[in-house]
């Protein structure tokens, strides 16, 4: 078992906090199924997260991963897949664990548990990176020199025959300190892209006249299954009831009044392609008004939304995720 220390305090391996973790980009889109959430110690995915930016300006590919922190439990279960206790390995590869040697019989290698990168939060498999040995996959050779600028290491993948496996080096990484927000600010500031503060709906509850906005959260909670009412103006007791329900499963406090919070998260998963009564609010929410709130969304939508990102110092990719509602809740 291994040791590290971050900030001020010591870690054993595979056994990293949460409080240490930062989450990757972009959100529940990582593991096999692409739907996964991945954590990596704060440092590695703030520049994981800021080298994939530049990865997708400069070479249009979007990087998710299918591997990243593992507890000791996990890199267990990973180990004892593919190691047997005094097994003789076809790889020729072995491992001493525990004070006895183990063959590999079968998969990629693994780390012995407690030894492992992924125990730290620093390492990441990459999908689509190609297979056993396949350095010259394609995707890899575009996206890996840019990876490399932000301190992503292939030493230990080369060594064990795995391309996707890459670690992070603090002090390879010559882009430490520069948040890519404010990297776009900055270039803002020049470019002069413009940016566009966010409009924020009106509160409305229970016996509220905002009728066309009643209608609109109706719509919405219809549309999320949770409520079946009627589809005229008024707000009445089964919308509140509704809204709280929804509020509950969006983990916001559930009172049943819709404010910029409930409007904001409602957003959640919008992006350029997609139709319905979120975007609506979306579309709302960026300032459009009349046949231009058509639930489409399109190219105003994308642009729009690009500038509010810009205003709100995230990303700006028109895909309304986790820090995009996260800011419009705080700014906006
Ligand atoms: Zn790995």
């Amino acid at each position: 078992m291994s040791t590290m220390r971050f900030g001020r305090r010591t870690y054993r391996n595979g056994e990293v906090p949460q409080s240490i973790l930062a989450e990757v980009l972009p959100p529940g889109c990582h593991g096999t199924s692409r739907r996964s959430r991945a954590y990596l110690r704060r440092d590695a995915a703030e520049s994981w997260n800021r080298a994939v930016v530049q990865v997708e300006e400069d070479t249009g590919l979007r990087l998710t991963v299918r591997g990243w922190t593992r507890t000791l439990v996990e890199q267990r279960t990973f180990f004892f897949q593919r190691y047997r206790r005094g097994a003789r390995s076809p790889f020729r590869d072995y491992r001493k664990y525990d004070g006895a040697t183990y063959g590999r019989v079968r998969g990629a290698a693994a780390a012995v548990p407690g030894y492992s990168n992924h125990g730290w939060g620093l390492a990441v498999d990459v999908n689509d990176f190609g297979g056993v040995g396949e350095f010259g996959n394609g995707r890899r050779c575009k996206a890996y020199p840019i990876l490399k600028n932000h301190g992503w290491t292939e030493t230990e993948g080369r060594r064990v025959n795995e391309p996707w496996h890459l670690v992070y080096n603090p002090t390879a990484d010559q882009g430490a300190g520069r948040r890519p927000a404010r990297r776009r600010r900055r270039g803002a500031s020049t470019a002069a892209a413009p940016s566009l503060k966010p409009r924020r709906p009106p509160t409305i509850k229970q016996r509220s006249r905002r009728h066309a906005w009643n209608r609109l959260w109706k719509e919405y909670l219809r549309a999320q299954g949770v409520f079946d009412g009627d589809t005229g103006p008024a707000f009445g007791a089964s919308l509140t009831e509704a809204t709280r329900t929804w509020q509950k499963k969006a983990g916001l406090t559930p009172d049943g009044v819709v404010g910029p919070r409930t409007w904001f998260t409602s957003t959640h998963g919008v992006k350029v392609g997609s139709t319905g009564a979120a975007v609506k609010i979306a579309q709302q929410v960026a300032g459009l008004k009349g046949k231009d709130v058509d639930g489409v969304a399109g190219s105003v939508f994308a642009t729009r939304w690009k500038q509010i990102q810009r205003w709100l110092g995230v990303r700006a990719d028109a895909s309304i995720g986790d820090r995009t509602v996260a800011a419009l809740v705080r700014k906006g």
